[in-house]
């Protein structure tokens, strides 16, 4: 975390998402489905000595989330570093892992799978971590994950 990037704007309590790829920051927060309940800043596009593109910096004011809730970051920035902010300071820094089971923002991408023919909510268990790829509970078929193949985000 670089100093730049608390003068920005520095929050009291609530949780930070360091290290997001650019520009990456509103999937993660699609993802994470926040809105509308509080003060977010999102930094795009700050100079990153371990993202050559550049990095993204999501804040989230006076909510602190669960591990369950940031692991999901993984999926799509898993070198993400989430910090969680108390009277202006770091009180917790979190290291994230794939979640071993996913039910929200995946598909499955079998169209005959029960989840697209009758609306079933989907459940995905991890299969193999090196390349992000989940198994569909309901009809096994494997998928990788992506950015752009997350529904809702
Ligand atoms: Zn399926």
């Amino acid at each position: 975390m670089s100093e730049r990037t608390y003068k920005v704007y520095a929050i009291e309590n609530g949780t930070v998402i360091d290290h997001i790829p650019t520009p990456l920051a509103l999937k993660v927060i699609r993802i994470l489905g926040l809105g509308g309940e509080g003060i977010m800043t999102i930094g795009i596009g700050f100079r990153s000595k371990t993202h050559a593109g550049g990095k993204d910096v999501v804040k989230v004011e006076n909510r602190v989330l669960s591990p369950e809730e940031t692991d999901m970051v993984a999926l799509i920035a898993p070198d993400a570093t989430i910090n969680i902010i108390k009277d202006g300071s770091v009180l917790e820094k979190r290291k994230i892992s794939l979640p071993s089971e996913v039910r929200k923002v995946m598909s499955c991408p079998n169209p005959n799978c029960a989840t697209n023919q009758l609306g079933v909510q989907g459940h995905f268990i991890l299969e193999d971590r090196n390349t992000v790829t989940y198994r569909c509970r309901y009809c096994e078929r494997s998928t990788s994950v992506n950015p752009d193949n997350l529904v809702h985000a």
